[in-house]
Order: C-alpha cells, then structure tokens, then sequence
C-alpha cells in the first residue's frame, strides 16, 4: 500500500499546497543515531515517507546527532540499513552535526539579538529556579550580562576554556511563561567528547529542542512530523525559527506514537536488554527492533500493512501485539511453502512396509496457493512423528495415534498404531503401525475415515534442524512502553521467552537459506536464522503460531 490512510496531517498538506503556502512537500526522518530502530521507529518512517509521496515531494534521511556521548557510527549504519530494508528510499542524506558551524553563528545572533545570555548556574540550579506549573519561575543572576560579555563567553565556550557543565547558553525568554518550555530553555551546553563525525572540532553542542527546528529549516523541510509527547515544544520550535531569522519556515505537527502492549521500546530499555545479556543482540528476534523483527521472519508488508491499520492520529492508545501477528500471518500465508517438520520426534517403524524401499510422494507446496506447485517428499519404513501426538492412554476426544487407532499421514498413508515399544524407564522410545497402501493420498480412497490428520518426516532422509521457539519477552499483558519503570522493567522479563528444540525437517529444506520462509504443518510460520544456521544445518525461528482466535 503506497498511501496513507485519511488523516489529519493529509489534509493539512493538501491545504498547504492549495493555498501556495507550501510548493514542494518535503519531509524528513530524524533517528538519534543512539540505538536500533524499532516497530514505533516504522510507523514514523513510514509517515514521513509515504506522506512526502503521495504529493509527489520528498524525504530527507537525517540523523540527529548533536549529543556525542551516546551516538555510534554502528547505530548510524544499522538505521540506514533499517530504513532500505523497510522499502524507503531518502531523497538526501543529513547529519545534524554537518550544521554545527551555522547553529553556532544562528546562536551568535541571538545573542547579539539580547536574546541568549551565557548562564554560570548549575543544572540543578536551573532547574530548582525554573518553577513549576503553578508557580512562575525566576530569573538567573546572570541574565543580565551584557551583549559584549556573552559574545564573548560564548566564544571561550567554544574555545574549551571551560569544562563540562560549568555554562550554558540559554535563550532568553520568559521564565513566568505558562509553557515551562519558554522559561529560558538551555541551547547550549559543553560537552568534551569526541563525536562520531566532528570528531574533537567542538566541545559545545546544541540541545535537541534548539537543533532541530534549525536543521528542519536548513534543510527546506516544510512539514515536520513528530510524536504528541514534542507538542509542547512548538512554541520554542516557531520562536526558534522566526528569532534565528531561518528564511525558511518549516512546521511541526504532532502524532501519536505507536506503542504495543506487553512491549518496551526505549533505547535505553533496550539497551539494557542488550547488555545484560537478556537477548543476543539488539537483533535476537524476541527484541521489537527492525532487525529483531527482520531476523524473526516478519517482512517490511507485513510491518506496513500493520502501521497502516494502526493509521495517523493524535489518539493514544497501545496496540495488542496479536494484531501485528494477524498481518504477519496474512503476509506469509500465501508466499511460505508449506512443509513437514518434527520438533520432538518419536520413532515410528511401519512394519508391513518393505524394508530397504522408499518412494516418492507428491505433495502441494501451498493448499492456498496453487501455483506455489508441489514438491517430491519420500517414504519409508520408518518415520518420525510429534511425540504428542501419540498417547498411550488418551483421554476421549483425542484422534491421534493411540494403541489400536489409525491416523492419516499427511501427503501420505493412514496407519494404525499396534505396539508401543519402552525403554527400561518406562518411556515410549517407539512405536509400531502398518499402513493400507489402499490409503494413498491422492488415491482417491473413501472406504473408510479417520479423525487425525498427523505430520511426520522419513526418518533416513529427514535433516536434523534447531527450532528456536518464542514467547514474548515482557510478561505483563497489559503493559507498555509508558507504564513499564526502567528501574524495575527486568523483573519483568520472561524467563522462558526462548526455548530451543531439536528436531527434524523434510529433505527438501537441507539447503535453506537464512531469511527463506515455512510454514510448519500445524505449527507456525518460521524463518530460517540469519545467525545460527548453517549450510546443511538449517536454524529456524519461530515467527508465529498458526493459532489465533484473533479477528479483525
Ligand atoms: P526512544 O524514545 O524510543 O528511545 P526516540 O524517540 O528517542 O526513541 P529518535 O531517534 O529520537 O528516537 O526518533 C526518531 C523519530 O521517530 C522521532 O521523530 C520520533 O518521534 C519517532 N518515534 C520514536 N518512537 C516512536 C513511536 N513509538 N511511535 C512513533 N514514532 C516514534
Ligand atoms: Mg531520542
Ligand atoms: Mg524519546
């Protein structure tokens, strides 16, 4: 889907452009480059994106690094790769610390404007005087400085004659503004740290809420897009642009963010994920980044199909991960062969089958799908099936294999189970059938039903493959990104998100390669790993379950 729903941002650009405000529509997508992206990064790549297109302008990748403490060139890569990945292009490329010299000669004027002074006061100093909604705040001492003395602290601000926090720039303002935000906000702060792309040039950097506005302009970007949580902002965003005297005037326009219940998205949440070593990376597949979704097996169709549903607008409200699986379903249904795999398998001897033979068997790669084909599956004495689905005393209702009951295999023969063979233990090690070659799949045979349909693989030719099995991280199902503390969010964390098994594949999937798609007859969608899996020894994950009493 190439457009975005009807939405309120659509309509203003539609007005913007009637009334000649606006010429070219242009947008950008500003990623701190601190961290990977995740699924609430997609919704925001994909407004800027498919806005700007529809009417025919343009995107601007642009990262937004003016903090160089946290910022990576690893997380710079990652995010672009990101970004390709999900099927956007960005007509240019920017960094924010590309404009250094010209926020600092825009922050210049305002001093010389009398609207920024240098203040000596400490962080927390600025803060204790800053009031709070009710009360007005109050002014600094140093507010007063005169034109001369700021320029010139400033300048020795830059030249790093002073360490770290011990001066700020502020824009003067209005501290008993009723927007907290105008009370004489910090535009400037020293920082003596190397930066991923300035390197050691400066050692003063702008605050985001001063930066960004600039860099919007700078770029022409007329429509600038971001979360409900910056409304606030707007005023120091307009203020910023008409005191800079910016000759473009970009926008800003709010949304709502996408939140998914039982899901954390903060980088540092994230972060901590990594490091602690709850998952494997920020890619382990249990991680709601882009590349954990990737590695996981969920496509870019599948992530837009989904944001598109979630829609633009200002409401709040966090999203049940079953809808996302829902689209993940839908997208995979008609594209992922489906197969036979056996997770636990329990041996299976026919012993009416000739011993030493194998023959092939057809079977459809895809029941709703039909030009997907079909593939040759072979057959032999022994097999292997899903240890549940035997039971040696089942309950009523159970129509699998039990002693004296017969099944269908699927694509193949119905067998009937006569002998349960144990170990010294007691426990069920195999287990003996015989088969009616009168029941061929595809005979055409009616002359008698069974109830059960199983899965199995041909025990000789079947390829042993590691199944890596999901469950949400986060254990709280009514938990978001908002409502989960960082400081107690690890508590939170799902002992048994991941479960590995061994088990068995068809033939036919020896040769998967990393991100190739299945579905597993009667167990879910998976993904061949990008990381575990070797040639000839096929990794997979599980991307979802094939249940789900989900219903739009
Ligand atoms: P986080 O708070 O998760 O660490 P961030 O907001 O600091 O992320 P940025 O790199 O600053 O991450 O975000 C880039 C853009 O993505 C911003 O415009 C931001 O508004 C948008 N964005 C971030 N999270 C979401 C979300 N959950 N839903 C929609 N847009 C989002
Ligand atoms: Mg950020
Ligand atoms: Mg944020």
């Amino acid at each position: 889907n190439n457009s975005t729903p009807p939405n309120f941002i659509k309509n203003i650009i539609t007005e913007d452009l009637k009334s000649g405000k606006v010429q070219t529509v242009v947008t950008r997508f500003p990623p701190e480059p601190n961290g990977y992206l995740h699924i609430g990064h997609a919704k925001a790549i994909w407004i800027n994106f498919t806005l700007a297109d529809e009417f025919g302008g343009r995107t601007h990748l642009r990262f937004d690094d003016t903090n160089p403490v946290k910022e990576d060139v690893e997380y710079v890569n990652s995010i672009k790769e990101d970004v390709k990945w999900l099927g956007f292009e960005w007509e240019e490329l920017h960094f924010a610390s590309d404009y250094f010299e010209e926020m600092y000669n825009r922050a210049v004027l305002l001093i010389k404007k009398g609207k920024a002074y240098v203040d000596d006061l400490s962080a927390d100093q600025i803060r204790e005087l800053r009031g709070t909604l009710t009360e007005p705040g109050q002014n600094s001492p140093y507010r007063d400085r005169s034109v001369e003395e700021n320029l010139d602290l400033f300048a020795r601000m830059r030249a790093g004659e002073f360490k770290d926090g011990e001066k700020v720039l502020r824009a003067k303002i209005d501290m008993a503004s009723p927007n907290i935000n105008l009370r004489d906000p910090v535009i400037y702060r020293i920082v003596h740290a190397t930066h991923h792309n300035t390197g050691d040039k400066w050692c003063i950097y702008p605050m985001y809420a001063f930066a960004h506005p600039l860099e919007d302009a700078i770029e022409g970007v007329t429509h600038s897009l971001c979360t409900l949580e910056f409304e606030e902002q707007r005023p120091f965003y307009d203020w910023t642009i008409a005191e800079t005297e910016m000759p473009k005037v970009p926008h800003q326009y709010e949304f709502g963010r996408l939140n998914l219940l039982q899901t954390v998205t903060s980088k540092r949440k994230l972060k901590m994920l990594v490091d602690e070593g709850y998952v494997d990376g920020w890619d382990d597949p249990r991680m709601p980044t882009i590349s954990g979704l990737r590695r996981r097996g969920v496509t870019p169709e599948a992530i837009k199909a989904f944001v598109y549903e979630a829609g633009i607008s200002k409401a709040y409200g966090s999203i049940d991960p079953k809808t996302l699986e829902h689209f993940i379903r839908e997208d995979l249904k008609l594209r992922a062969p489906r197969t036979m795999a056996v997770l636990d398998p329990l041996k299976v001897v026919i012993t009416n089958y000739p011993e030493g033979q194998t023959e092939m068997l057809e079977a459809e790669n895809n029941s709703e799908n039909p030009e997907m084909g079909n593939r040759q599956i072979p057959f032999s004495r022994e097999i292997y099936i899903e240890r549940e689905d035997f039971m040696e005393n089942p309950p009523s209702k159970y129509f699998r294999l039990f002693p004296g009951n017969e099944v269908r295999l699927k694509h193949a023969y119905f067998i009937k189970c006569n002998d349960v063979i144990k170990n010294a233990d007691g426990n069920v090690v195999e287990i003996h059938c015989t088969y009616d070659p009168e029941t061929k799949s595809g005979s055409g045979f009616t002359g008698r039903k069974v109830k059960g349909t199983i899965h199995w693989v041909d025990a000789s030719a079947a390829v042993p493959a590691e199944f890596r099995l999901y469950e949400p991280l986060i254990m709280d199902e009514e938990a978001d990104e908002d409502t989960i503390e960082e400081k107690s969010f690890l508590d939170l964390v799902n002992p048994n998100s991941l479960t590995v098994v061994h088990g068995f594949v068809e033939p036919g999937l020896k040769d998967a390669k990393p991100q190739d798609k299945f579905q597993f007859f009667r167990h879910g969608y998976f993904n061949v790993d990008t990381k575990y899996s070797e040639p000839g020894k096929p990794v997979f994950n599980l991307v979802v379950s094939l249940k789900s009493s989900f219903q739009l």
